[in-house]
This record gives structure tokens, sequence and C-alpha cells, in this order.
């Protein structure tokens, strides 16, 4: 059965301005906001049934941009540097394009499509955070070359583990939490 997750419905929230990569809040309101969507993203991706698989992926495969498995970018960063794992080049020779100065992951729109083959691209494009014309571009490339090419097998890292260290950096992220 497809699973279709917060991040697909409140797209509101998680993919708010204020939720993007390097925002910064110019006043106390927009830094209460920003605090507020973080919470409410946390807490959808908290209760979400992918969440461990999301995060494993968003850590160890894909370097996904934006709020993801209840962690920012640079959360994921230093849960792979705390980890001793890097995203190799090969993912960023993967990057499909770019639209509106972002890069967008062919791998993980084909993901998108194959783990959810009844979702509306319009869906996929607002989970990925660009637009329907984009995804089919990519798709159709993907479809046209006879698929992706198969990515190197990296060393596995146990799930578990990733969500251990993520509560762990999270943790240091709590504002007053001692550096
Ligand atoms: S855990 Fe991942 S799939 Fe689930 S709501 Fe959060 S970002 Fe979406």
């Amino acid at each position: 059965m497809t699973e279709i997750t917060p991040c697909v419905v409140y797209t509101n929230v998680f993919l708010h301005r204020l939720l993007d990569d390097g925002a910064a809040p110019t006043t106390r309101a927009e830094r209460r906001e920003q605090a507020m969507l973080r919470a409410q993203a946390a807490s959808m991706c908290g209760t979400c049934p992918l969440l461990a698989t999301c995060l494993t992926d968003a850590v160890t495969r894909f370097d996904v941009a934006g709020f993801v498995a209840g962690t920012t970018r640079r959360q994921r960063q230093e849960i792979r540097t705390r980890l001793g794992i890097e995203v190799s080049q090969e993912d960023l020779d993967a990057m499909a394009g770019v639209s509106a100065g972002r890069q967008f992951d062919r791998h993980e729109i084909h993901r998108l499509r194959t783990a959810n083959p009844n979702l509306p691209l319009s869906m996929i494009a607002a989970k990925i955070g660009c637009s329907v014309s984009t995804v089919k571009r990519h798709l159709r490339r993907i479809e046209q070359e006879g698929g992706l090419p198969h990515r190197a097998e990296r060393p596995r890292v146990n799930a578990e583990r990733v969500l251990a260290v993520a509560a762990d950096v999270r943790r240091g992220s709590q504002p007053g939490a001692a550096a």
C-alpha cells in the first residue's frame, strides 16, 4: 500500500521558506515561527512510519535539501561527521538538474516514483521542491537512458545507530543545550 507521508500532505510546513537550508530569520517573530515550524515538522516526522528509512537514506545515501526526517541539512551533516560517513562525489554527480539555484537528485525523483507509483507527479514535485515539468523531464530522461546508473555500494550503517546519533545531534541543537 502506498504511504502518503506528512511531508507530502503538509507542504505548507515542510516547504515553508523558513525551513529552507540556510534560512535566516530577521525578526524575533520569524525566529519564533521558524522554531514552531521545525517543531511541527519534527513532530510529524516522529509519527511517520517511514522515519527510520527516510533518515537513514538522507544521511547515508541522498544529500537532499530541506527539513527531512526530523533534521535540518546541517544536522544531517553533523550526523555524517559523527558516523564517519561522507556523501561521495558520485552522489553529487547524480544530481540531475538545477532550477532556481537548487539542485535535484534524479535518484531521489526515481526512488519516490518507484515507491509511490500512484502518487500524482505534483506531489512528488512538492516533496522534492521542484516543478512538475522538472519531475517529468527527469523521469523521461531516466526512461530514455534505460534506467539509472548503478550506485556503488556503500558501507551499510545500521538505522538504529543513525537514529541514536540523530537524537544526540538534535538534543545538542536544543536552545540552552551545552555547546
Ligand atoms: S520522516 Fe521522511 S517521509 Fe516521513 S514525514 Fe518526515 S520527511 Fe516525510
